[in-house]
């Protein structure tokens, strides 16, 4: 894993926490198409952390987006709660607990549609 630190004055008081995976649409088979969309709504909306975060009035913000070969987790919130905020971030990523729910919710799509 890689990380960067960029310092910023605007806005004072605020850190922008980005997590990404170089991973995307180009990794899917042609039966597969949708797939890295989903697995990245599925991970940001299943992340307990981060809902508790940014329903706690702490005034953070958060987003996803998945394209051609990457998917990205955003958060926004004040440097004092830069900790929480990167456990959110951690929280994010499918841990094995999870991607076995993850199957499960990939079978129920596949069912349904
Ligand atoms: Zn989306």
């Amino acid at each position: 894993m890689r990380y960067v630190i960029l310092r910023h004055q605007v806005p004072a008081g605020r850190v922008e926490a980005h997590l990404e995976f170089h991973v995307g649409s180009i990794d899917e088979q042609e039966n597969q198409r949708g797939m890295a969309h989903m697995l990245e709504h599925v991970c940001f909306l299943g992340s307990e952390r981060r809902m508790q975060l940014q329903s706690g009035g702490l005034g953070m913000t958060s987003n996803a987006c998945t394209d051609f070969n990457h998917t990205v987790y955003h958060l926004s919130l004040g440097t004092e709660y830069l900790s929480q905020g990167l456990e959110a971030l951690a929280d994010i990523g499918p841990p094995l607990t999870s991607l076995c729910r993850l199957v499960q919710l990939v079978h129920m799509y596949i069912h349904v549609t």
